[in-house]
């Protein structure tokens, strides 16, 4: 049996997305910016694209610009809001400690330009508070970015009232909502986002494809590509037609599906945690009650996070031992750092994060095939022998 339980890496791309996707290679194949039929046929479908995802996410279809994908998306969010800061002479920026890379990595670039970020802590529950956010609010802060869920422990953060916060004190805010779109209700409006930030391969649409909402008259954008006038001259490069409109029918789908889809898939989240929080010395990281319907993130003590992820493979199942962009590095996970795990029990992290095509059987068979792996990994680790024998103090 393989089980595929890594869907906040990526997701396979759903039958109705291919669907939508297969006519735009061969037949509306154009440049939506020719003028001739074929070309205006996929400036057609572009235009209804946008529409989709302004529907969905409850704003204006002019408001919407398409990227490369998250990463993209993210980056052009930061850079802009920190241009329009520099106008003003205001270079604060407020953020949290376990944002994602692209995130992180933009910040860390806009500081060696003079700006101060301030990155707010993680209590152990993986939510912070708006009053966290309230309290480091200053006259020079030109940015709160905030993610909407985190890709790592699945912890959904407040955002309306973050978003509110940030309204009522006349600073723009981004949230990095890449986990939550598809899977959790987002409503710009209702929700005072005023910069979001999604991509489709997180949703079962294709790699390669991102949106980037900003509500109009906040921010202008500053292009991260240069070139053509696409994207109203925010985006150069010739639409990826067959991507968006593939992103644009995966996203209707989920949002569609989505309190089934949720329902279904936290039952068997809620399954697993259940049984694998039974194994001594485990940690479910983050809490259960605000949290990603598909998302299980343990941390077993005296295991090394790598091994356990090649043995879950040879019986099957592919998962994770946190983000995808930290496995190939021996350092542990950020995000679980910033929870305060120590590194020793961070090293031994596995994140699961299912979606609708998971079946009871393949929890089961996670269920059946984990604990046997777990101890025959600490049967063999040094660590484990020395808590075992008192060497070690446990701290799980
Ligand atoms: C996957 C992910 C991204 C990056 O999106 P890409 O489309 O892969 O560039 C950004 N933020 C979060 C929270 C993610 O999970």
């Amino acid at each position: 049996m393989r089980v595929y339980a890594d869907n906040a890496a990526t997701t396979a791309v759903s039958e109705t997305s291919l669907a939508a996707m297969l006519p735009c290679f061969r037949e509306y194949y154009g440049n939506p910016s020719s003028l001739h039929t074929v070309g205006q046929e996929a400036a057609e479908r572009l235009s209804l694209a946008r529409q989709t995802f302004a529907r969905y996410l409850h704003c204006n279809p002019a408001e919407i610009t398409f990227t490369s994908g998250g990463s993209e998306a993210d980056n052009q969010a930061l850079l802009s809001a920190a241009a329009l800061g520099e106008r003003k002479g205001k270079k604060h920026i407020i953020s949290t400690q376990f944002e994602h890379h692209a995130i992180l990595h933009t910040l860390n670039k806009l500081r060696k330009n003079g700006f101060e970020v301030t990155l707010l802590d993680i209590p152990k529950s993986g939510v912070i508070t708006a009053q966290q956010v309230k309290d480091a609010i200053r006259p020079d802060t030109c940015l709160v970015t905030i993610m909407f869920a985190n890709n790592e422990i699945g912890t959904i953060q407040p955002i309306p009232e973050i978003g509110k916060i940030c309204r009522e004190a006349g600073v723009p805010f981004h949230t990095d909502a890449v986990q939550a779109a598809g899977h959790l209700p987002i409503d710009v409006q209702a929700m005072d986002i005023g910069m979001l930030s999604l991509s489709a391969h997180k949703f079962h649409g294709p790699k390669g494809v991102g949106v980037l909402y900003v509500r109009k008259g906040s921010v202008p954008l500053v292009n991260v590509i240069e070139g053509g006038a696409q994207e109203r001259g925010k985006r150069a490069g010739t639409e990826n037609i067959p991507g968006i409109v593939g992103a644009a029918a995966a996203f209707k789908e989920a949002c569609e599906h989505m309190a089934e889809n949720a329902e279904k898939v936290s039952r068997l989240r809620d399954k697993l945690i259940a049984e694998l929080t039974k194994i001594p010395h485990s940690i479910l990281n983050g809490e259960q009650e605000r949290r990603l319907p598909g998302n299980v993130n343990l941390c077993f003590e005296g295991i090394e996070g790598e091994s356990l992820l090649l043995l879950l493979d040879q019986q099957g199942v592919e998962a994770s031992s946190g983000s995808a962009c930290t496995s190939g590095s021996l350092d542990p996970s950020h995000v679980l750092l910033a929870l305060g795990l120590p590194h020793e029990v961070a090293h031994g992290s596995l994140r699961l994060s299912l979606c609708e095509y998971n079946t009871e059987e393949e929890i089961d068979h996670i269920i059946a095939v984990l604990p046997g792996i777990i101890s025959y990994l600490r049967e063999m680790s040094p660590v484990w022998d020395e808590l075992e024998n008192g060497q070690r103090e446990h701290v799980i």
